[in-house]
């Protein structure tokens, strides 16, 4: 059943996606009507809008350029340095997959698009699950992060935390979502998810939907289900939250909706103590009818674990947005993850793109310089191409590089669709050889196939550069975990040994070249201890990244990250001989 909202939000779509030529015009000559007279498009444009005149002199920036004007306005200058619009606050972007956390303004109208774009991404999503709202609850894990106070008096959130906020979130709350507020907003991460789950489990007659805004979230609630599962059954059964739970406004939450119920609690244990995991999700929840969380680029790692869980049920990827705008949503959520693509669509930023070469024949380091390469208009991007991703927005940012490179897989209309393709500048290198996050994750799924026959499967895994000692070498961390029913506790050294050897295998031509020239050493797998990669999260976490938007570091570069899994290592396996 498809209610009006539905229709209304489909009917917009169609709009935008027919006009989305003049729609961009019309939205970049607004912005820039507004902004010209700002200190920083005055240098450029001298007070004039015209579009060609802005590609041409207005610079592509990156977040750093644009970091000594953010950093003036955080620090109680007036913002009409970057944007005439007062701005409410700052949002801060998650810092897990380049490095720290970014600044970005927000004015009240930025933020308003926030809830038009909710409309128009779960449109499709209700045209093929139905009125969601209507038929019953969400279960999806949510986590606010502090806020930090600047010295202007205006507070930075991240994306999340702000939209938990919001009067419009707050309204559809209680009648639509699992969670209560108070747990949301939790400060202790844990306490959090287990009030979470424990709310859901709960309600597990109304949840239409199981998810988070990432995957990686949703899989690390599962595995906490898994470790909790006698005390929250023990909580339902008895009708009390346990001691472990400290925080006052979770208890409290708690306190009004659990009641003795024995038989729940015995239903659940019986599920959870079935001999498989496998459908854990459907069997729990068995209304759901969907799992929503992102499942595409640094997520893709985590959907053969997630289809395991979920027992056939689709999973969703909604949308595709970035702390500083959000661009795509997904007409077809009943798509494979491997082959979702993202319609942008034009009223939400000025798009551009900038060509990247793609040919990865040869070697990646071979990418065109982008800085003098000019760039594409949202209707103009050929299919099969990639592009960097830069966005212009009515809250201060100018041709501002995203640092996501997407490759255009068709058109809805006369608007793009994109596949999310890789973090641009996360590669690893450890000479002059550079390898991609699309790169690293292809060599990973070969190497991985080993590991299947013999009843092992990657959970996580991420790189390092260790270049302690010439010459350097690639490292890769792998967790590992045995599948149900396999009882050898140790990895063959033989078969690690060959897995090095296959990453080293399907690595580009000129990572094996440099190997074969011993420029590169042999690459390093290092297996590490179950929970590592949890304990990685729970670091990140605790210096500031959100647990709502938390993505994994593809490359580790901090010190500490490092230290956090060279002390879990179990084990080193090194590739016995060079590729080619
Ligand atoms: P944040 O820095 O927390 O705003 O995260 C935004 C980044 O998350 C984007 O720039 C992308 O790299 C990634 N991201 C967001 N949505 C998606 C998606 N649907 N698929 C793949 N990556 C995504």
């Amino acid at each position: 059943m498809e209610t009006k909202w539905c229709e209304d939000g489909l009917r917009m779509i169609e709009e935008l996606t027919t006009n989305a030529e003049r729609i961009q015009d019309e939205l970049l000559r607004e912005i820039l009507s507004r902004n010209a007279g700002t200190e920083y498009l005055r240098r450029f444009l001298h007070g004039q809008t015209d579009k060609q005149l802005f590609k041409k002199n207005v610079p592509v920036v990156t977040s750093e350029d644009l970091k000594p004007y953010i950093d003036r306005i955080a620090n109680g200058e007036r913002p009409d340095i970057l944007l005439a619009e007062p701005i409410t606050g700052f949002f801060m972007s998650s810092g897990t997959s380049g490095g720290k956390p970014n600044l970005m303004p927000v004015t009240a109208e930025f933020a308003q698009k926030r809830e038009l774009f909710h409309t128009l991404y779960e449109s499709p999503v209700m045209k093929h699950f139905g009125d969601i709202n209507q038929a019953g609850k969400r279960m999806e894990f949510m986590f606010a992060r502090p806020e930090i106070e600047t010295p202007s008096g205006l507070t930075a959130a991240s994306v999340t935390t702000s939209i938990y906020k919001e009067s419009w979130f707050r309204a559809m709350l209680p009648k639509c979502y699992t969670s209560p507020v108070e747990t949301i907003f939790c400060p202790e991460p844990e306490q959090s998810l287990y009030c979470q789950l424990l709310f859901g489990l709960i309600q597990r007659d109304e949840v239409v939907l199981v998810g988070s805004v990432f995957a990686s979230a949703l899989l690390r609630a599962i595995k906490f289900l898994e470790n909790h599962r006698q005390e929250l059954c023990s909580d339902i059964k008895a009708g009390q939250v346990s001691h472990r739970i400290t925080d006052s406004g979770c208890r409290s939450a708690s306190s009004l909706i659990i009641k003795p119920n024995p038989q729940l609690a015995d239903l659940i244990e019986n599920i959870c103590n079935s001999k498989s995991w496998e459908g854990i999700i459907r069997k729990l929840w068995p209304k759901a009818n969907h799992v929503r969380c992102i499942c595409t680029g640094v997520m893709r790692q985590y959907t053969a674990e997630l289809e395991f869980y979920s027992g056939g049920l689709p999973l969703v990827s909604a949308f595709y947005a970035c702390s500083e705008a959000q661009c795509g949503i997904n007409l077809e959520p009943l798509c494979k993850p491997a082959d979702v693509s993202y319609t942008f669509l034009p009223n939400l930023a000025y798009f551009e793109f900038l060509p990247v070469k793609n040919d990865h024949d040869e070697s990646t380091e071979m990418r065109s310089n982008n800085e003098d390469t000019e760039t594409v208009d949202l209707v103009n991007v050929k299919p099969g191409h990639h592009y960097e991703l830069l966005v212009t927005t009515s809250a201060g940012l100018y041709r501002y590089k995203v640092g996501d490179v997407l490759m255009v897989t068709g058109f809805h209309n006369n608007a793009p669709q994109f596949q999310f393709v890789e973090r641009q500048n996360v590669a690893i290198s450890v000479d002059q050889e550079k390898t991609s996050e699309a790169d690293l994750f292809k060599a990973v799924t070969e190497a991985k196939a080993l590991l299947d026959p013999l009843g092992f499967v990657l959970t996580e895994y991420t790189s390092y550069a260790d270049t302690s000692s010439p010459p350097g070498h690639y490292v890769l961390f792998w967790e590992l975990k045995q599948k149900e029913g396999n009882h050898c506790k140790e990895v063959d050294p033989k078969i690690m040994a060959e897995c090095c050897y296959r990453m080293e295998e399907s690595l580009h031509y000129t990572y094996k070249i440099y190997r074969k020239k011993n420029i590169i050493a042999p690459l390093e797998i290092r297996v590490v201890k179950q929970g590592t990669f949890d304990a990685l999260m729970d670091y990140n976490v605790a210096n500031g990244a959100s647990l709502s938007q938390y993505k994994r570091p593809s490359c580790i570069k901090s010190k500490e990250a490092l230290k956090i899994l060279d002390s879990r290592v179990i084990g080193k396996f090194f590739s016995p001989k060079s590729p080619l």
